[in-house]
């Protein structure tokens, strides 16, 4: 965190100007924008004609490399203490993969430590990885798969992908569409891209707005709604083949409407938000607190 506030003016509460900029929406390119809410220096806006929540203004690439470097990187840490979670969310992912392409190459942009790789590879995939955190990619290499320790625009792969895969990852680009754009190029015939992405539709963040933790004002720049993703997919000459959503956050949300913290209240554990909507219904109507996409040639 204190690698975060030391780009916060004491005065406004705001990011200091110097290290940000202005934008349009990142999806229709317009200004119509509503604010929402300040948080931790950022200010979120929504766009009235797609409803993506987005930083604005956001930070200059710049700083953001400068900041990402002064993190210290814990993602292999926090997914390995927790791994039966990711595993279940990294095994119906796969799933929705396997609905649409049968096993081949496969490639996770910021694969970490490479856990997910190492459920591709069970499930009889050749696993690819790219992974700027040199740490993690040699651990990641360290168990037989090919991963690049360089920025995806740059790695001269010598192969194409049934599927390229984006864990809680394109939430932080601040340009999707190119990102898309150059993806899309990477994948053979029939290949498809697969996403798991924060959902600005989702219960949980409609609920507890800038309480829920998706919001962080600084690196989750672009937080979809399914509107905006189907829209932007359609620029890059994607279509949506599949969306499902995953992780209630019932407790979270039943935390807060009982008047506790969301995160570190005690109110319920049951599954069931206030004997209304259950986990399951919760999922059918796509208001999960995450999105997994599944994107095909359009
Ligand atoms: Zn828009």
């Amino acid at each position: 965190m204190a690698n975060h506030r030391k780009y916060i003016d004491s005065a406004s509460g705001l990011f200091a100007d110097r290290f940000v900029e202005n934008r349009p929406c990142p999806v229709c390119d317009v200004d119509s924008e509503i604010f929402l809410f300040a948080k931790e220096g950022g200010q979120y806006k929504k766009c009235t004609r797609c409803d993506i929540v987005y930083l604005n203004p956001v930070f200059k690439d710049k700083y953001l490399e400068e900041y990402y470097r002064a993190n210290h990187d814990l993602q292999s840490e926090i997914v390995e203490e927790d791994s039966e979670f990711y595993i279940d969310l990294y095994e119906k992912g796969l799933r929705s993969i396997e609905k649409v392409v049968k096993p081949g190459n496969i490639l996770d942009i910021g694969c970490s430590a490479g856990l997910f790789l190492d459920v591709c590879k069970m499930a009889g995939w050749n696993t690819y990885g790219v992974e700027l955190n040199t740490k993690e990619a040699e651990y990641a290499k360290g168990k037989s798969h090919t991963v690049y320790n360089e920025l995806i625009e740059s790695v001269p792969f010598d192969t194409k992908f049934d599927a390229v895969t984006l864990w809680d990852v394109f939430e932080h680009l601040k340009n999707g569409a190119y990102y898309l754009k150059h993806i899309s190029t990477l994948l053979a015939d029939g290949g498809v891209i697969f996403m798991q992405i924060p959902s600005a539709d989702s219960l949980a963040a409609k609920i507890l707005q800038e309480k829920c933790n998706m919001f962080d004002g600084l690196e989750h720049v672009n937080i979809y709604s399914y509107r905006a993703l189907e829209k932007l997919a359609g620029k890059c000459k994607l279509t949506v083949i599949d969306m499902d959503t995953v992780i209630s956050e019932v407790g979270v949300i039943n935390n807060y409407l009982n008047y506790e913290s969301p995160y570190f209240g005690k109110a319920d554990k049951t599954s069931c938000l206030l004997n209304l909507i259950d986990e399951e219904a919760l999922h059918q109507h796509k208001l999960g607190y995450k999105m997994q996409v599944v994107l095909g040639r359009a």
